[in-house]
């Protein structure tokens, strides 16, 4: 066989194993993986060096506005570009419907802004917070035709709370359509009455932000979550788990066979709320929800991540500037809950996870690459991504696993005027990254092209069709299924 490309001499990662020889491109996917491999018109040498199935973003807010109307820092230029230069070939950003909007126009709005600008291959999450007649019935399931086969709903915030009897109608029709739902679990009432309590008693600086959200307010968010995905028998994909109690629900789930999947996210492994507490407003830079938690909760969720609880560790990249366009745009010095919840970190989701991962023994390469990009191309249905086998698309991430570097705001090519990260010392950078076979990314220079990114319409959402049902979980389907047929 003729190759485009060989990428000779690196260690390739697959999804069982590790070794080292070539891998050869034709015509953007992988045809070949062997000891040695002849030609290609082009040699891309990776001689001590990782070769990795190119980072998958699952949970990124790229040109979003807030259901306040704030338009998150980054579009879809600088979150593509900072996202390759993390080590990404691809993300799934949200497209958010907010109350009174219909998700055709909210697509088509989102096309507009991706379609010219993207440098890498991108699809959307739908954010649904109005689930009419119309949406549940005709224009969710044009959605999922089109290949936008998941969607993320919230429990919390009373403009996009759904309430339990929104979630079952909504779950029902995921179920039916074979999309999947993720859900924002924290309960709504439980925040509202801590906020009020706080604000009475005039506690209003950021670090009052991680009081106002209580662990137990995303155990019992999360518990509720699933038993209602299992009244009707629906997959469910919980984002941004942040608590040890909330992680065990979701194992537990888990064990006994429910289709439960759920995220973690670098900032809870990163930092904790003596974070919020930095000097003046520092720690509204740090504002995020569900919050950030403690060292103990740090350590239980490595652990989560290590034992396959969370498949997926995602940036929930939040952009909003340390200025009056973003964290401050209800003033300088706002009470916490006027203030933006978000943490940028697009970039750094993959080297953080790397060096704190992979290069301080606390998961697998296998791990690794599970967590950065195959079981998000599993879970949301991209199909030719995720892996580096024949026939996937050349979606890769050339890692030098020995460079040590420390964080700036410099290298982070987003439109952010701060990184969370910053001064960090890291082990492991990505060097070289591929998209379908063309380089975006090498040697920290940027050699895309604005808009060369294309859309990915995914496939169906199907639970893992090795995983055990639980006994009690077939009447619950049918019951289901008869009440709605
Ligand atoms: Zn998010």
């Amino acid at each position: 066989m003729e190759f485009d490309t060989v990428i000779h001499g690196g260690t390739i990662v697959t999804p069982t194993e590790s070794w080292q020889g070539d891998l050869g491109l034709v015509g953007g996917r992988i045809a070949g993986l062997a000891e040695r491999l002849p030609g290609g018109a082009r040699r891309i040498d990776a001689t001590g060096r990782l070769v990795l199935p190119g980072g998958i973003e699952a949970h990124a807010h790229i040109a979003q506005e807030s259901s306040s109307g704030l338009m998150s820092a980054d579009d879809y230029y600088t979150g593509s570009v900072s996202a390759a230069f993390g080590g990404n070939s691809s993300f799934i950003p949200f497209a958010a419907q907010h109350r009174g909007q219909s998700v055709d126009a909210v697509i088509e709005t989102y096309d507009s802004r991706a379609a010219p600008n993207s440098v890498l291959d991108y699809s959307y999450h739908l954010i649904i917070s109005d689930p009419t007649e119309t949406v549940l019935t005709e224009e969710l399931p044009r959605a999922f035709a089109r290949g936008i086969t998941s969607f993320k709903v919230f429990m919390t915030y009373d403009l996009m709370n759904l309430g339990d009897r929104g979630m079952l109608d909504i779950l029902t029709v995921a179920r039916r359509h074979g999309a999947l739902t993720m859900v924002h679990a924290e309960n709504n009432d439980m925040v509202k009455w801590m906020n009020a309590r706080l604000a009475a008693a005039g506690l209003t600086a950021p670090k009052y932000h991680a009081i106002s959200r209580p662990a137990l307010a995303e155990a019992e968010a999360i518990n509720r979550a699933i038993s209602l995905a299992r009244l009707v028998g629906a997959g469910l994909f919980i984002v941004h788990v942040s608590t040890p109690e909330g992680a065990d629900l979701v194992a537990r789930a888990q064990a006994s066979g429910l289709p439960i999947h759920a995220e973690t996210c670098p900032q809870y492994l990163a930092f904790t709320r003596d974070d919020l507490d930095r000097p003046g407003m520092e720690g509204a830079k740090y504002i995020c929800s569900p919050p950030l938690r403690d060292a103990a909760t740090q350590a239980a969720l490595w652990n989560h991540a290590r034992r396959g609880t969370f498949e997926s560790v995602s940036s929930d990249h939040a952009p909003y500037r340390f200025d009056a366009s973003g964290k401050f745009a209800n003033g300088a010095e706002p009470a916490y809950p006027a203030i933006a919840n978000g943490l940028p970190g697009i970039a750094m989701r993959l080297p953080y996870l790397f060096s704190e991962g992979v290069a301080a023994g606390r998961i697998s390469l296998q791990q690794f690459a599970a967590l950065s990009s195959s079981n998000a191309a599993r879970l949301f249905g991209m199909e030719r991504k995720g892996a580096l086998l024949p026939g996937y698309d050349a979606d890769i991430a050339i890692w030098n696993p020995e460079e040590t570097r420390e964080v700036s705001l410099a290298d982070q090519h987003d439109a952010m005027d701060y990184t969370p990260f910053e001064g960090m010392r890291l082990t492991g950078w990505p060097e070289h990254v591929l998209s379908r076979g063309e380089t975006v990314v090498e040697a920290g220079e940027l050699k895309a092209a604005r808009g060369r990114g294309r859309f990915v319409a995914r496939a169906p959402y199907r639970p893992d069709p090795n995983a055990p049902v639980e006994p009690e979980l077939t009447p619950a389907l049918n019951f289901g299924a008869e009440i709605r047929p």
